[in-house]
């Protein structure tokens, strides 16, 4: 297997493209904007989902399932929601073709199949979730509400790229009611930490924590936070968002609950979402010119083992040891694959693998069946050892883990040696043409300031991070004062 790719120093964004369909991942449908999601990549997608709603279901969530339609009364109920959705809507307005006289063969809308209401298909489900909530709710014993859903949804992007930006995506989307304001902060600031927590651990990508700013705020939020990662290239991606109601959908929506005195009450409510945008960021952060870095936590197969023989004898010696080793390892818990191809070279397989981004490759010959050996190669590395078959397998478990943490330590530095304080403007668009990453400065907090910037630089505040320290200084664009510093890239 040739593999061909482009080189990320020469183009990143061939690089991705190329790589995630040589890798199996996804390929662009014959829709516009849409994906076909391969089984190589979903079953990594259904790893992260996995693990997502492990986390989901241990900080008290349940899994429910809303119309992928919304009635397009109840969609405008909402009206920042609505208008910021407005303008990337797919609408249903009929639910019938009919042979097209006209034109033999072909089919045609039937005029009077029209729809006495247009159906919006979900981009975002707050609008369902709320009209349902509010048959849901009725009493502070009803609160509070945790639900999560795992659905499709539809934006109609302008400009796609597989996984990162898609017309329609695959995602998580939770939707929770509260008695009160506190505690609805506090569960969109734990749904974000839920999300830097899998991206740290079990994607191996390190991310900020941070706050919107209003214009980047989610439509009919009153607060969104996120998580934000540094791809390879520098560029920025918002990998989760975390979000606070407010009570804006429960008035929308008239949802009310009675308290423990007896009043009538909005209830306050959260929303937050990861999509398939993820897969997009495993492959940014971790890959290389050969292909697919999985981290161990979420790659398909963690271990492959490639025999390598020349008569039928040897490759029945060798298989006989691989059993064993098989064996062990899956009482490790380890997903193992074991390729007894004999269509397929091993230099085929070794590229096959490393393409694919398999974390550890057992490859076993002749010499090793005499020495009582395998040869141990990690894609993170690229490096080879040569190790004893006794107790090989906590030798592999122990590997697993080192390669995890090492991709996630590498990925941290060039995080963190990716971020730079700049003072003035002019300091800010020289670095952006010839550094990129994060670029802390002071920001006077206006829109004004932050479009302008926009404007002539395209970077974009990603985030105020939470963990900022206040520091008087002056806006880099304006010279207002400002209290601390914001975290500006540009972004995918
Ligand atoms: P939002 O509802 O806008 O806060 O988005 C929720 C999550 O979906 C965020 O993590 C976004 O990064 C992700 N997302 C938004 N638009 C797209 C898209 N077109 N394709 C893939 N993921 C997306």
């Amino acid at each position: 297997m040739s593999k061909n790719l482009t080189k990320r120093s020469e183009d990143y964004s061939k690089w991705y493209n190329e790589l995630v369909v040589k890798a199996d991942l996804a390929e662009n449908s014959g829709v516009r904007g849409c994906m076909v999601i391969k089984p190589y990549g979903y079953a990594i997608w259904e790893k992260m989902q996995a693990e997502l709603d492990r986390m989901f279901k241990e900080t008290g969530h349940s899994n429910a399932y809303f119309p992928l339609f919304v009635p397009k009364s109840m969609f405008e109920a909402e009206e920042k929601n609505a208008e910021g959705f407005a303008k990337e809507c797919a609408i249903v307005t009929h639910y019938r073709l009919k042979n097209d006289p006209d034109n033999k063969g072909k089919l045609m809308v039937d005029p009077n199949a029209k729809l006495e209401e247009e159906l919006i298909v979900r981009p975002t489900s707050e609008a369902i979730i709320w009209s349902t909530y509010k048959n849901w709710i009725q009493s502070y014993r009803d609160l509070p509400l945790l639900i999560n859903q795992w659905a499709n949804v539809v934006r109609w992007e302008m400009r796609t790229r597989l996984f990162l930006r898609t017309a329609e995506f695959l995602w998580q989307e939770g939707h929770t009611a509260h008695a009160t304001q506190a505690e609805a902060i506090e569960e969109s600031v734990k749904m974000m930490n839920v999300y830097a927590e899998f991206a740290e651990n079990f994607m191996a990508i390190p991310v900020v924590k941070g706050v919107k700013t209003e214009s980047e705020r989610f439509a009919g939020a009153v607060e969104t936070y996120c998580i934000e990662a540094l791809m390879q290239d520098g560029k920025a991606l918002q990998a989760g968002t975390s979000h606070f109601l407010g009570q804006n959908f429960a008035k929308a929506f008239d949802v009310k609950f009675a308290t423990s005195e007896g009043k009538q009450e909005h209830v306050w409510g959260t929303s937050w979402g990861v999509s398939t945008r993820l897969m997009g960021a495993l492959v940014m952060t971790h890959s290389d010119d050969n292909g697919l870095v999985l981290p161990p936590n979420l790659a398909p197969i963690q271990v492959v083992i490639v025999p390598i023989y020349k008569s039928d004898e040897q490759l029945e010696a060798i298989t006989a040891e691989v059993d064993k080793l098989v064996s062990a390892l899956r009482k490790l818990k380890i997903s193992v694959k074991f390729d007894n191809r004999t269509t397929h070279k091993p230099g085929f397989k070794f590229n096959e693998y490393e393409l694919k981004g398999v974390p550890v490759r057992i490859a076993i010959g002749p010499n090793d069946l005499e020495n009582g050996t395998f040869e141990v190669a990690r894609r993170d590395t690229l490096t080879k050892e040569v190790v004893a078959k006794d107790g090989i397998e906590t030798y592999i478990l122990n590997l697993l883990e080192t390669i995890q943490n090492s991709m996630f330590t590498k990925a941290l530095e060039y995080r963190n040696s990716h971020i730079t304080e700049v003072n003035s403007f002019e300091e800010f668009k020289e670095l952006l043409d010839s550094k990129a990453g994060f670029f802390a400065a002071h920001w006077d907090g206006t829109p004004e300031t932050e479009e302008k910037i926009k404007e002539l630089t395209k970077a974009t505040i990603r985030c105020i991070p939470l963990d900022r320290v206040e520091e008087a200084g002056v806006c880099m664009f304006s010279g207002k004062p400002s209290v601390g510093r914001v975290l500006f890239a540009k972004a995918y």
